[in-house]
């Protein structure tokens, strides 16, 4: 039935409708930025904390300089001898690292029976991060001359590799994602002079993505491989920006994506694990890995966090800027936001030893890439049940 006629049979007045229409937009607009736009409100929340921040930061600095030249200058014009203009303001408020860690001689020497060390001279910092897409043939063809083995495997060859490193990238309908990564991710390693493989977990079906269950299922798989002792969990479209960002692990775990660009290069909260982290393969085991009940964007980072404390360890993070990373832009295709993360979050401890490694099914189909290892998995909530608690 057309409308018009259904609303004056109904005796809708003209002005209900509107208002009908416009509460109705409003919801469906509200709607999509809660369920179909997963981040992008949480993104822009973070931005506008860090606004503030950086804000208030700002006007701490400069109150800070003016009241050190008023003292200084109060102090020269006593002392004569000292001329003013001797301390101009400086207003370069952002943030200086000092870099207390020595890095090893250009002409040190790499002996192949050796352990490689941490702080290498190849390791410059600050690197150029180009986000534009890019080929895999192109890529194939960068590394060409680099002994790269097929699944991604690579391991230097004039000293022993400190770590043994599994970088695993969960993965789905991001194709465009991959080379850019590659393309910066690989001289980074080399320069770091780590052993390192890369493996794609990638979801098939329907359900929501489930970040947390596709690294555990990757944790699994790259084990029956080598006897990795480093796992770098690393989400497909964060970009280093500097290679003395250390890709080995270490005591704790480690957050490595400490400064997002996407949050004005500040941390959201300190609890934030999310984008890259790292464990040595004990750690992951005594945490019972990642947990599987997790469905859809958000939160699964957040049980890391807490399940990590929960086994008495503490989180590190890179120095200063070291810790910076690019994300490359996207649209969330068909991403929903996991609404139900707070109250999992409210019992991660009850949970932890039943959701993770312990309880995980899984039937992999695998496939080599001249990069990595594709592990594709169809992931269904029946796989990792968890029994009341
Ligand atoms: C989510 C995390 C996410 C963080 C930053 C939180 O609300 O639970 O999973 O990493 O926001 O985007």
């Amino acid at each position: 039935m057309p409308f018009p006629i259904m609303r004056r049979i109904l005796r809708i007045p003209n002005r209900s409708v509107l208002a009908i229409l416009f509460l109705f937009s409003l919801s469906s607009s509200f709607l999509y930025f809660i369920y179909v736009a997963p981040g992008i409100v949480n993104t822009y929340l973070f931005m506008m904390q860090a606004r503030g921040i950086i804000i208030r930061e700002n006007m701490r600095t400069i109150g800070a300089q003016v009241y050190e030249q008023v003292v200084r200058s109060a102090y020269a014009r006593r002392n004569s001898s000292i001329n003013d203009t001797d301390y101009g303001l400086d207003f370069n408020h952002s943030e200086s690292f000092l870099q207390t860690t020595t890095f090893l001689p250009e002409d040190f020497t790499y002996l192949p029976n050796q352990s490689c060390p941490e702080r290498l001279p190849s390791m410059k910092g600050q690197m150029e991060v180009n986000m534009s897409e890019i080929q895999m043939s192109d890529v194939r063809q960068m590394f060409a001359s680099d002994r790269i083995q097929m699944g991604g495997h690579w391991k230097p060859s004039d000293c022993i590799p400190r770590w043994k490193v599994a970088i695993l990238i969960p993965f789905r309908n991001r194709h465009e994602h991959l080379p850019v990564l590659f393309k910066h991710l690989i001289p980074m390693l080399q320069r770091q002079r780590l052993q390192f493989a890369f493996y794609i977990i990638e979801q098939a079906g329907n359900q929501p993505f489930n970040r947390a269950m596709l690294f555990n299922v990757g944790f699994l798989e790259a084990m029956k491989d080598l006897d990795w002792d480093c796992l770098i969990f690393h989400d497909v479209d964060h970009i280093p920006e500097n290679d003395r960002n250390y890709y080995g692990c270490e005591h704790m775990p480690r957050h490595f994506a400490a400064k997002l660009d996407k949050y004005m290069y500040l941390l959201p909260y300190n609890e934030f694990f999310g984008g890259v982290s790292g464990l040595t393969v004990e750690q992951f085991r005594k945490i019972n890995g990642f947990p599987n009940a997790f469905w859809g964007w958000g939160g699964e980072d957040d049980d890391l966090w807490n399940r990590v404390q929960y086994a008495g360890y503490n989180v590190t993070r890179p120095e200063g800027d070291l810790g910076k990373y690019k994300s490359i832009p996207h649209h969330h295709r068909g991403e929903v936001q996991f609404l139900g993360r707070y109250a999992l979050l409210r019992r991660s401890k009850e949970r932890q030893t039943m959701d993770g490694l312990s309880n995980l099914n899984y039937s992999p189909n695998i496939t080599y890439e001249t990069f990595y290892k594709n592990i594709t998995v169809h992931l269904m909530p029946e796989l990792a049940l968890v029994n009341d608690y």
